[in-house]
This record gives C-alpha cells, sequence and structure tokens, in this order.
C-alpha cells in the first residue's frame, strides 16, 4: 500500500505530495511518523492508493500512526484542500487549523488511570487491611487504584496477586466544567421563535440570517435546532464570539445538552481542550461550541451550524491562513446538505445586502420577548458641556441618571470605545474630525513624524494646531481612558462599587469570566469597560447604560467605522432593561446630528443600511469594490524591499492588463513601518470585482523569499 503523505512543515519547499511505502493499516486522515531527508517529521496522510510513480527501492516506509482514529475525517480533508487553494498557504498551515495545537507539539496525551475491580471472594488470614480493601470492593464494585493504595497500602498488591480483584486501565477524560452548574428551565417558544424555527427548517436557501433585535430570544432559536439535529441522530456547529462564552452561557449550554456538547474556550487547559476535541471526533460529544476556530471542529453528519453575532470582527482569522469563518461554515454547510443560520441584531451590510437580494433566507425578530420595550437612547451633545464648562467625561444628564440608578440598588455599564483612541484628530470644541480629502476616512495622528496619515491611500498630512472648521485650539487626539474614567467614578460616587474591564484587567486565564461573574453575582454597582462589555451579556439589574465616546469608533481610520459604530452603540444599548425593569441609555456625543447615531438611538437598522449602502456605492468601498493588501515583512529593511520589488513588479503585470478593473493600485510603506522588529511594506488595491483575486493571489505568492514574509489580505478589518 502506498500512502500520500504531507508533512507537517509549513514551507512552501516541502508543499508537496510525498509517497511513502506502509504496511499498516492506516487510512486517510492520520497523522503518521516518517522519515524525512536526514530526520524524521510528523505527517498528514492525505490518500492512500495501490501504486506509485516512484520505483519501489525508492520509497521510505512510514515508521508509525499516531492514532488509531484519523486525526482528520473525509470532510475535513475535503475542506482543507478547498482552503489549501483558496488562500494559497502551505497545505501543513491548513491542516494545523483542524486539530487542537497541543495535539501536535505532543505536549498532551489521552490521560489513563487504573481502577481496581472485585473479581473473586479468597480466603484471608490475619491481614485486616486486605480484607477491609477487598469488602470495600466487594460493596462498591471498583475503585481508583491509586486512592486504594493511600488507604491499603500494600493490601492492595496481595490482593491481585491472589486473584482476588483485577487492575484495569482505563481513559479518563478531564471535566472542564467542574463547577459550571447549571439549572435547565424547559422554554415554551414564543409564537415569533416558533415561526423563526419553522422557516429555517423549511427553506431551500442553506444561509439564513437571523435578524432580531437585543433581546428577542435568538439563543432559544439556536439551541432548539441544534437539538432537533442531535434528535435525528446528528451533530451540530455553534460559533460565537470568544468574549460571549460568557459563565451563564457556558450553564446554559450545559444545563441542556449535558455531555453532548464540547466547549472550546480560552479558559480551558491544553489537557481539557485536547479532551474535548477527542470527545468531538470519537462521536462522545455532538455540539462543537466555541469561538472561530471551532468551525474546524471534528464533528461528522453535521444538522446545523450557527454563527452567532455573525458581524462580529473576530470570525475574520488575522494569521495564515487568513479565513473568513463564514465562507469556511459554508462549506460544511454545502458537504453535509444542512442550514448555515447566521444571527445577529445588527447584521454586517455585506450579509445584509445579500439576504436582502435572495441569496439568503431573511427572517426578522422585531419585538423582545415578552413585548419587554427596547430601553430609551438620550444623546447628549457633549460640546455644550464642555462650554458650559464641564470638563469631566459625564454629562449632567449621565450623573443624575447614574444617581436615581444606585440610588434604586440597580447596576449600570459605563462603556468607552478604546478602539476608536487610533489618535484620530477631533476639535472638541465644533466636533471637527480630520479626514483624508480623496478617501473620506479619518486620519491617524503618527506621534514619531508629527503629522495625519490616510490608511488608504498614503497621504501626507501636517498636524493641525487649530481646528480648520471654527479656529478653535481643543483640538485634541487621545480620549478618556478607563482608568480615568473609574478614578472620576471613585470620587463622585464613593459608596458605589466599580469594576473595570478592558484588556489590561482580563489578561490570564480566567480573564473576563472572572469579572463578568462578579457582576452578575451583583458584588458591584457599576462595571466601566471597552468593547468587551458590548457584546451578548444578559445582567436583569442592568437599568443604565452609558456611552461615554460614541463618536470615537466613527471616525477610526475604516470604512467599516459607521458600520461598527451602529453595531456598537446597538449592541451596548441593548445590555440595558433586560430585566423586569424599563432601560435606559445615555449616549454622548461631540456630533449629536449625526446620521449613524440617530439611527442607532431610533433602532433604526433598515436606516441604517439604506443610508450606508448608498454611501459605500458612491464611494466604491466593499461590498462595490474588493480591497486587497499584499503585505511584506521582514527582519531586514533591505530584505523586505527586495521582496517587495519583486511582488510588486508581478503585481504590475496584472495591473497593466487590466486597468480598468483597478480603482486603486499603490505600493508604500504600511502605516506603521515596525511591528516587532520587523519592516512592513505593503501593496495596496481597491479592485471593482474579486474577478482578479485568484491572480493576484498566484502572483504574490509566485516567489518564496527565505528573509521575508510575504501574504494577502482581503477586506482587511485592520490597515494598520
Ligand atoms: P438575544 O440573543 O436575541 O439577545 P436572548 O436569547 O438572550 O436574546 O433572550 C433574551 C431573554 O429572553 C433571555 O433572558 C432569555 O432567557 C429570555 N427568553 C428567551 N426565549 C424565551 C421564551 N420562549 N420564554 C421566556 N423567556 C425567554
Ligand atoms: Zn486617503
Amino acid at each position: 500500500m502506498i500512502c500520500e503523505v504531507i508533512v507537517d512543515i509549513a514551507h512552501s519547499d516541502v508543499d508537496k505530495i510525498f509517497d511513502y511505502a506502509c504496511d499498516l493499516p492506516v487510512e486517510a486522515g492520520t497523522r503518521v511518523v516518517v522519515p524525512f531527508g536526514r530526520s524524521t517529521a510528523t505527517g498528514f496522510v492525505m490518500r492512500v492508493k495501490e501504486t506509485s510513480d516512484l520505483p519501489a527501492a525508492k520509497l521510505k516506509k512510514i515508521y508509525r500512526a499516531e492514532e488509531d482514529l484519523p486525526a482528520l475525517n473525509a470532510e475535513c480533508l475535503a475542506l482543507a484542500w478547498r482552503l489549501a487553494a483558496r488562500y494559497h498557504v502551505p497545505m501543513a498551515l491548513v491542516l494545523r487549523l483542524f486539530l487542537p495545537a497541543e495535539m501536535r507539539t505532543g505536549k498532551v496525551r489521552e490521560t489513563y488511570r487504573t481502577y481496581a475491580r472485585f473479581f473473586k471472594e479468597v480466603p484471608i488470614k490475619n491481614a485486616p487491611q486486605q480484607a477491609a480493601c477487598l469488602a470495600f470492593l466487594e460493596e462498591n464494585g471498583e475503585a481508583d487504584a491509586a486512592a486504594l493504595r493511600k488507604r491499603y497500602g500494600a493490601a492492595l498488591n496481595a490482593l491481585v496477586k491472589k486473584g482476588a480483584i483485577v487492575l484495569e486501565k482505563r481513559r479518563v477524560l478531564r471535566d472542564p466544567y467542574r463547577g459550571v452548574e447549571g439549572e435547565h428551565t424547559a422554554r415554551v417558544l414564543t409564537p415569533a421563535q416558533q415561526a423563526a424555527v419553522e422557516r429555517i427548517q423549511a427553506t431551500q436557501k442553506t444561509v439564513a440570517l437571523l435578524h432580531g433585535v437585543t433581546g428577542s430570544g435568538k439563543t432559544e432559536i439556536y439551541l432548539t435546532l441544534i437539538a432537533a439535529a442531535l434528535a435525528r441522530g446528528q451533530s451540530a456547529i455553534f460559533l460565537v464570539p470568544e468574549i460571549s462564552l460568557t459563565p451563564q452561557m457556558l450553564s446554559q449550554l450545559r444545563a441542556r445538552f449535558g455531555k453532548a456538547a464540547a466547549i472550546m474556550h480560552s479558559g480551558l487547559s491544553a489537557g481539557e481542550r485536547f479532551d474535548e476535541w477527542q470527545r468531538l471526533r470519537e462521536g462522545t460529544a455532538k455540539i462543537a461550541i466555541g469561538a472561530r476556530s471551532a468551525v474546524f471542529a471534528p464533528v461528522e453528519n453535521v444538522g446545523i451550524i450557527v454563527i452567532d453575532e455573525e458581524h462580529d470582527g473576530s470570525y475574520l482569522s488575522e494569521s495564515s491562513p487568513r479565513y473568513d469563518t463564514f465562507d469556511v461554515a459554508l462549506e460544511r454547510a454545502r458537504y453535509n446538505g444542512c442550514k448555515l443560520v447566521l444571527g445577529s441584531a445588527t447584521p454586517s451590510v455585506e450579509t445584509y445586502r445579500r439576504a436582502q437580494a435572495g441569496e439568503f433566507e431573511l427572517i426578522a425578530l422585531p419585538d423582545r420577548i415578552n413585548a419587554r420595550p427596547l430601553p430609551d437612547v438620550k444623546i447628549v451633545d457633549m460640546r455644550r458641556e464642555v462650554r458650559r464648562g464641564n470638563p469631566s467625561p459625564f454629562s449632567t444628564l449621565l450623573r443624575e441618571r447614574l444617581s436615581d440608578c444606585l440610588k434604586e440598588g440597580q447596576q449600570a455599564i459605563l462603556f468607552l470605545n478604546r478602539r476608536g483612541y487610533a489618535q484620530t484628530v477631533m476639535c472638541r470644541d465644533c466636533g471637527y474630525i480630520a479626514k483624508c480629502s480623496q478617501c473620506d476616512v479619518a486620519l491617524t495622528y503618527h506621534s514619531e513624524e508629527n503629522c495625519l496619515k490616510c490608511h488608504y491611500c498614503g497621504a501626507r498630512y501636517k498636524m493641525l494646531t487649530a481646528c480648520p472648521e471654527c479656529g478653535g485650539t481643543h483640538v485634541y487626539y487621545t480620549g478618556t481612558g478607563t482608568q480615568r474614567v473609574v478614578g472620576e467614578l471613585k470620587r463622585l460616587y464613593p459608596a458605589a462599587r466599580i469594576l473595570r474591564m478592558d484588556n489590561d484587567t482580563t489578561s490570564g486565564k480566567e480573564g473576563h469570566y472572572r469579572i463578568l461573574k462578579q457582576f452578575a453575582a451583583r458584588e458591584a454597582d457599576i462595571l466601566v469597560g471597552t468593547q468587551m462589555v458590548a457584546k451578548g451579556h444578559d445582567f436583569p439589574l442592568v437599568t443604565l447604560v452609558g456611552i461615554l465616546d460614541a463618536d470615537m469608533s466613527l471616525h477610526f481610520p475604516d470604512y467599516r467605522s459607521n458600520e461598527r459604530t451602529f453595531q456598537l452603540v446597538t449592541q451596548v444599548a441593548g445590555r440595558s432593561g433586560r430585566g423586569k425593569e424599563k432601560g435606559d441609555v445615555v449616549l454622548q456625543t461631540y456630533d449629536p446630528e449625526n446620521a449613524i447615531l440617530r439611527f442607532a438611538a431610533a433602532y433604526d437598522y433598515e436606516g441604517f443600511y439604506r443610508h450606508e449602502i448608498a454611501l459605500r456605492a458612491a464611494a466604491m468601498f466593499p461590498p462595490f469594490s474588493k480591497i486587497v493588501r499584499v503585505m511584506v515583512t521582514a527582519e531586514e529593511d533591505a530584505a523586505a524591499l527586495e521582496a517587495l520589488r519583486g511582488v510588486y513588479g508581478r503585481l504590475q503585470k496584472v495591473y497593466d492588463e487590466a486597468r480598468g478593473e483597478f480603482l486603486f493600485f499603490q505600493r508604500m510603506h504600511a502605516p506603521i513601518k515596525r511591528i516587532q522588529g520587523r519592516y512592513r511594506y505593503q501593496v495596496l488595491m481597491r479592485l471593482t470585482s474579486d474577478r482578479l483575486l485568484e491572480r493576484i493571489y498566484d502572483e504574490a505568492c509566485a516567489v518564496f523569499y527565505k528573509n521575508a514574509l510575504v501574504y494577502v489580505e482581503e477586506d482587511p478589518s485592520n490597515l494598520s
């Protein structure tokens, strides 16, 4: 038998099939150890065949298989081929997506435990320990051998020798949910939920978009669909942004599905992650739940795939291969002939456009469960606060509302847009934002050169000393930090208990879980945080949400900044008034007339969408064009430049052949010239369609540079 093997070395030189002879019973998808060059390597069997084109004498032999059950099933193998072709990356890199990292490094293994089992009665004389041990086992059937040894010492081995008991080594799975308990409140679906479930099950379309306002009960719909798949004997994949895998969510899933659910999240240890993966691969667990990477779960016969909060930026991978989770999920849905459900209160513009065009089944849930009202959003003009001499990050209205909220024993969330800080330059007197005259995208301040830059065309502008609109001199390029907000709060409300949640406070294994748990347990009155507080948390006691600087993300140097702002405001506002009491939202801005904020305050997604899609069409930004960036990075500036020259030269051929399809084509320094010691250059392109995408990948990746890294990004969410 001959095996076609891809070695697990991510290098384009060895990115090809090698034939090996094999006399072991291995199947495609198995990891094997093979002789490679002068040493050994791990590889993946891609195909098993009868004959090779190589003479038998030249064929080397596979040493051994790493596991009995192939790591990749047939579907995953087929998917890997398509992904390698789609993203032009070495197959080894793609294959790695399908297994837990710990498995490759060999650092985790299955854990085994030895059990002692009662076998038969034997006569025991003058050995009280042996007698006691045997009596214990006779009563209990079996017990952990190590524990018995501790209690009865040498008696255990003596009993084994006498044939009274037998030892048995068995595999044990680490249980990552110790301490996670939840009760299963069986819910009757509302008529709207029931109708949504039925439409998703009945539609001929593969993809359904569930557009439901925050608190409309989308989760219950997903869980019903998953339970239905399980009842048909199928499995399921449930994807959520990492940040939404909150303790509440985990216990809800655990209560509902018990051990049928395998939950992968960053809080797990390497061993736990490995075991959860194993349970899915063996089929003892049927539901793969996790962030982006769970889309590669080793489940078979998939009956439903759900992507919750489909608009979330975390579904785009930022390391090679730079895949879009939706694309992978769609491939899997097609392979399995199952439905792919996307859910969001604020679908991405791209997704909504496809749904409206009839490509996806569009299902709207316009009301909250039990007709609970959506919170009132009050827009506060912060320019007036500045003019009135209020320099604090809190408006008068927000302060009043906070006092009331605390007095009534309710909880509040204050949201700050850290992402928006990206050194955008704003006039605090009139709200003016410095923008690129060519791209209508906010400029970014670069301190090392003391200038403003456009990340879309590379144009440079002088730093402003006064506002060109009103002449004011309160021109700032930083916002308020969470730390400062907490400091102010402590001064204003000395009795209030305050929690802070941002990148600085959520590191470590427990990370944001700990903070969310504390807040849910009412151990704090106010939660101050960045984007992380915006995601799908359900805290029934929160009746006030304050958005401190709504504009910040509006002017992030990104064509998606309107969309992101609308999503953020809607999501944060949605945290308020989820319990019995009605909720309030105070939205502070320097730009109170801004259309996007107005749409968000009115919960008018349709209005927002029409406004935004018209802007995108006029400016020819995605989805009306495709932005492609080819990045070249290297530790040596010269090496980066040399690679850039080569890449640019080859891309220029494409450009020259099809100029009409390029809206923009230029090579330049990346906006941030050096990151982690690597010099960065880019060829930035805007194309009228993705027709040339394949060619661009081909040319960009045609040559391998020893000292430089070249990669392609499509519609990147970060152009720094
Ligand atoms: P979404 O995901 O759309 O924001 P959730 O799924 O969090 O909404 O549901 C909002 C609230 O309504 C939650 O507290 C949930 O427990 C509750 N809920 C959902 N479905 C039902 C139902 N059929 N009956 C009663 N309560 C429900
Ligand atoms: Zn520009």
